[in-house]
């Protein structure tokens, strides 16, 4: 356990070096918990996992919408937020410090089964279980709501709520997206933007955040359609790490490599269409670097659940830092919202099949990106050893925050402008390059080495005999030289992984 923290630590400790992330926020007025910046190297991370995610979406038939930040309170009266997205709090007696109780009761007494509780029950498990107050050890008050939206104000007087969710932002616009798509379900819609959770005293660093940046993607679907979904076909024979609550229930936590025609015929999966989501939302971590053995879909009991969610199931990530952690949910939320809202704004939400009024279901892929951002580095992470005098990140090139360094080899005019010209068409690729003259070659590659950058490459004096570079690999360490009218196609290659650096010896 003090490892974990210990590595949790290290990990922080180096994203705050390198100008990964930097926090709470503000530092310099001490900081509040749950909020952190992006430095240039987090920012630049972060670009290149929504750009991932942007273009999984689009390739799957999502089209992106974005909405306010802000709403009128109605909106979250109607969504159920209002009165039930709150947390369980219970007050110390004595010191009148608050705590969120089910995470205090499990802290005190772990394996309390405790999950779907109801704030009576919980009440009753602090007692029978003699949880106390960690700071004075006297005993608790009643466990109460308390609500995570954070309350803001239009104008003089009108109540509004900062989004806890773009989810609820996106079902407002479901007549827009009738005729937009010309009334033909299913329709596919995400949105990534920032949603505000005012939770009570965040710890995790990044992993719990009262600021952050969601990724959500909606399918607007028929009940009829999630059955036959058409798609799935294309993706029945994917294995995926799946771990079922039955599993669950037999006390295993290992998951199993399933195909998914074979997990639905196990009934895992109530239908063709929500499987076809679990498998996207598998696929979009995938490409956002995570290799397969840190990876599982964990499906959530029934207490787990939200009271309208017909299914849902996490992608969990594997972390030396925090064990495995949950960073995306994969909803079945049937017609619950948009019944919701047609009943509240009094705006038909419906359409007609049969001659009937059918309001139609919704199936949802729910992340922030922040996680994963931070799950990337842990995973990326790798020690000093005796071939490299510092830690270094990993990442895959496709993601690192730099893909492509480019050194003349000093910083003289015939070859700062040769090295100009290849860095201007790299970038004209689409690539993310830095250019460094600063130092000796070694220390610049041991600077690229820290933040995770793939591929360096050295113009010297050869370059302006026989115009061939040297492009360096950060994994083997290795270098080779290549003609640089091919070296935009070959790093392209690289990056992209369509070429292996081996094979260019
Ligand atoms: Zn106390």
């Amino acid at each position: 356990m003090s490892s974990e923290r210990d590595f949790g630590e290290t990990i922080t400790g180096l994203a705050k070096k390198r100008g990964f992330f930097w926090g709470p926020s503000p530092e310099i007025y001490g900081g509040s918990s749950g909020f952190y910046d992006l430095g240039p190297l987090g920012k630049l991370l972060k670009n290149r996992l929504e750009s991932i995610i942007r273009s999984s979406f689009v390739r799957a038939n999502f089209w992106e919408v974005e909405c306010p930040t802000v709403s009128q309170a109605a909106v979250w009266k109607a969504s159920g937020h209002l009165d039930g997205f709150v947390d369980p709090v219970t007050q110390c007696i004595k010191c009148g410090q608050i705590y969120r109780a089910d995470n205090l009761i499990e802290e005190q007494s772990p394996g309390a089964r405790i999950a779907g509780q109801s704030l009576d029950e919980l009440t009753e498990s602090i007692k029978k279980l003699g949880v106390v107050c960690p700071s004075c050890r006297s005993p608790l008050g009643k466990v109460e709501p308390f609500n995570l939206m954070m309350k803001t104000r239009l104008g003089l007087d009108q109540d509004a709520y900062l989004r806890p969710e773009t989810a609820t932002t996106t079902y407002l616009l479901f007549r827009r997206f009738l005729t937009f798509f010309r009334d033909k379900l299913p329709m596919s819609v995400f949105q990534i933007g920032k949603a505000y959770r005012n939770e009570i005293s965040p710890r995790q660093g990044m992993l719990r955040l009262r600021e952050f940046t969601q990724t959500e993607g909606q399918i607007f679907i028929l009940e009829e359609d999630e059955k036959s979904w058409p798609q799935f076909d294309e993706i029945k024979d994917n294995v995926l790490p799946l771990l079922p609550y039955a599993t669950q229930q037999k006390g295993d936590s290992a998951p199993l490599k399933m195909k998914l025609s074979e997990a639905i015929k196990k009934n895992h999966f109530r239908n063709a269409g929500y499987a076809w989501c679990v498998n996207l939302a598998y696929t979009i971590f995938r490409s956002m670097g995570f290799a397969e053995e840190k990876m599982r879909l964990r499906q959530h009991s029934p207490a787990e659940r939200a009271h309208y969610a017909k299914d849902a199931w996490d992608v969990e990530v594997l972390t030396k830092s925090f064990g495995w952690v949950e960073c995306c949910g994969i909803h079945d939320r049937g017609n619950y919202d948009l019944t919701r809202h047609q009943e509240f704004s009094k705006e038909k939400l419906s359409v007609t099949v049969d001659k009937q009024l059918v309001v139609p279901n919704v199936l949802e892929i729910a992340f922030g990106i922040e996680r994963p951002l931070f799950c990337l580095i842990d995973n990326s992470f790798q020690p000093e050893s005796e071939a490299r005098d510092t830690d270094w990140l990993r990442f895959p090139p496709e993601v690192a925050p730099i893909q492509v360094a480019v050194f003349p080899l000093m910083g003289k005019d015939e070859l700062v402008g040769p090295a100009s010209e290849i860095y201007d068409a790299l970038m004209d690729l689409g690539l993310i390059v830095q250019f460094d003259v600063g130092g000796s070659i070694g220390k610049r590659y041991r600077r690229q080495d820290e933040v995770g950058t793939p591929f360096c490459v050295t113009i010297d004096y050869t370059t302006i005999e026989d115009g061939t570079v040297t492009i360096r690999e950060r994994d083997s360490m290795e270098q080779v030289r290549v003609h640089k009218d091919e070296l935009p196609q070959v790093l392209r290659k690289l990056v992209r992984g369509l070429m292996l650096f081996s094979s260019l010896k």
